[in-house]
């Protein structure tokens, strides 16, 4: 990648930089607030949503990011289980994990969480 392209992925502003506890899409806690998550927003519903679900469904201690510029053909997408998301800035590692709640809604609807921490 160009240090053009990287340049264009990464925040400029890393004040507020939040990483998606389900996808581990990094956007700042705004853009979470005002347009929800790119992949998981008919699963989360974070725009609009009050400051609890979105401290509750994304995290600001993540590590690691990643910018996927085409995440269905690139082998980190598959390694890092983001085959299919949009393109972007991904934390390799999240801390934290979803609310019970979310976790059995998200079962409800077929999908299997896996909390983002890392295997290490
Ligand atoms: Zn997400």
């Amino acid at each position: 990648m160009s240090q053009q392209e990287a340049a264009y992925f990464v925040p400029t502003d890393n004040r507020g930089l939040r990483a998606c506890l389900l996808c581990g899409i990094v956007h700042q806690g705004k853009y979470f607030k005002k347009f929800g998550c790119p992949n998981c927003e008919e699963l989360l519903h974070l725009s609009e949503s009050s400051d609890d679900v979105l401290t509750d469904c994304t995290s600001t201690m993540f590590e690691g990011t990643i910018a996927m510029m085409k995440p269905r053909r690139s082998w980190v997408a598959k390694w890092q289980r983001n085959d299919g998301f949009v393109s972007g800035l991904y934390a390799v590692r999240v801390q934290g994990t979803l609310p019970e709640d979310i976790i059995d809604d998200l079962s409800r609807m077929g999908v299997q969480y896996r909390p983002r921490v890392g295997s290490s």
